[in-house]
């Protein structure tokens, strides 16, 4: 790793900014911290000797990030037709706009910066017409493609992977996916998403689908533990005005935790590292034609010991896209967006999202959730519960991706129902007759696709 990559270590960790990506202490009082967009660019005036260094890079990667090989585009080569291009990167992509001399989008083609220093671009030719239009390069299959199946096998050959979020076991406390009421059994995001994996994967299953998790238990995927990132955590840091990190958390309240090396090299492990592994497993190894990343929202909960439950409660879905200004000068960010972008991937996840959407409104009864910003998030699709947004999962995984945050972990209605576990049938929970909120989740979520491969691919019967 470069001094200069380090910066960026900083900046990615702090792209996200709500709800479920984003650990529970922030800092935004403290002198240098950056946790939303709009604070990055407060922060480069507090650190005018950093962040303008870090832009002009010659390695201008985010973190763990390697640099794009940008001759893999030359195969999209006037594969799409220009008020195409336009639609997806304004409505979809770069929905918070993009620097003219980043991309440059013209009549016949669109000029997309490769370098910096060199001033080199890559130069896509687009297609004249729709009729004339080369057919779009792609590992996965769209529905459209995907064989004709039997009306009671509506997944038949669509390949799944599951992507149960986080770890969970032993790695949830440090994940900060974990808290407890009183003595009740501790609540920690890695497990029921995991939970939810193992009751989903047997319904797609049922339905004709070849399903694979992405995981096997509690255990990371990637080899690398928090210790292989200190020195990349305490350069992060000194590289943005901690001069002298200290090496360890006081205790989990401590307000300056995240300017401590430990901090700073777990989040390199259990981020990081971890979910460009699992990338690597789907780009790699098992090319599905589906990622499902499961996950349950929550709001914050202050001490994990004492948390704060809420009434509040509601669901989502997530697809890639709205990439902030800022994340488009990382050279590995514009090329992943734009090769996204090509892949044609969103005519795919946005009809499958909008349909999981409302399968799981109906099964759940839960209001759509508004996020209280536009900053990095873009309401997309017509049933009003998807957003596109640019998580490290949905960026990497080379193919469809569907990212579910359904039900608020700490509102008091689905802690009821956590405690309660899974079960069989219905229990009266809350005064309603209900399955578990695992079953539930998992069901909608089958449902959902099989309403959408039903309809979207020929009938084969
Ligand atoms: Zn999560």
């Amino acid at each position: 790793m470069t001094r200069l990559r380090q910066a960026s270590a900083w900046r990615k960790k702090n792209e996200s900014t709500t709800n479920d990506e984003t650990r529970k202490v922030k800092f935004r009082h403290s002198a240098f911290v950056i946790v939303s967009s709009f604070v990055i660019r407060t922060s480069s005036f507090l650190f005018p000797a950093i962040f303008p260094t870090a832009l002009q890079a010659e390695e201008n990667v985010s973190v763990l990030g390697s640099k794009p090989k940008w001759s893999v585009l030359e195969k999209y080569q006037e594969t799409i037709t220009h008020d195409e291009f336009n639609r997806l990167i304004h409505d979809v992509y770069c929905t918070h706009g993009f620097a003219s001399n980043l991309i440059e989008v013209s009549a016949k083609t669109a000029h997309v910066l490769i370098d910096r220093d060199s001033q080199k671009f890559f130069t896509l030719r687009f297609a004249v017409n729709n009729a004339g239009r080369k057919p779009v390069p792609h590992l996965w299959r769209p529905a459209k493609s995907l064989s004709p199946a039997r009306a009671d096998k509506p997944l038949v050959g669509l390949k799944v992977v599951l992507d149960p979020g986080h770890l969970g076991g032993k790695w949830a406390k440090m994940e900060e996916r974990w808290f407890q009421v009183d003595k009740s059994r501790p609540v920690q995001e890695g497990d029921l998403t995991f939970r939810v994996a193992r009751l989903l994967a047997p319904r797609l299953r049922e339905f004709g689908a070849k399903v694979s998790l992405i995981r096997s238990g509690g255990e990371p995927v990637t080899a690398k533990r928090p210790d292989d990132f200190r020195e990349l955590a305490r350069k992060i840091l000194i590289k943005n005005g901690v001069p002298l990190p200290r090496e360890d958390v006081l205790d989990p309240n401590d307000p300056a935790k995240e300017q401590t090396i430990r901090w700073q090299s777990e989040i390199l492990f259990y981020r990081y590292s971890e979910i460009r592994r699992r990338a690597a497993l789907v780009n790699l190894k098992l090319h599905p034609d589906l990622v499902l990343c499961l996950h349950f929202n929550a709001e914050g909960w202050g001490e994990p010991t004492h948390p704060t439950l809420t009434d509040t409660n509601h669901f989502h879905l997530l697809v890639n896209g709205s990439y902030l200004a800022e994340e488009l000068e990382f050279d590995d960010q514009r090329f992943e967006m734009i090769r996204r972008l090509l892949s044609r991937a969103y005519d795919e996840e946005l009809p499958l999202a909008d349909t999981i959407a409302l399968t799981m409104a109906r099964e759940t009864g839960l209001p759509a959730y508004e996020y209280p910003t536009t900053n990095s998030t873009t309401k997309v699709g017509m049933s009003g519960y998807v957003y596109a947004r640019n998580l490290l999962a949905t960026r990497l995984y080379r193919c469809p991706v569907i990212y579910c945050e359904p039900y608020v972990m700490n509102s008091n209605d689905a802690f009821v129902r956590i405690q309660a576990g899974d079960y069989e049938g219905t229990r009266l929970i809350n005064g309603v007759e209900r399955k578990s909120i695992f079953r539930e989740y998992a069901d909608s979520v089958a449902e959902g696709l099989v309403d959408y491969y039903s309809k979207a691919r020929a009938r084969g019967d």
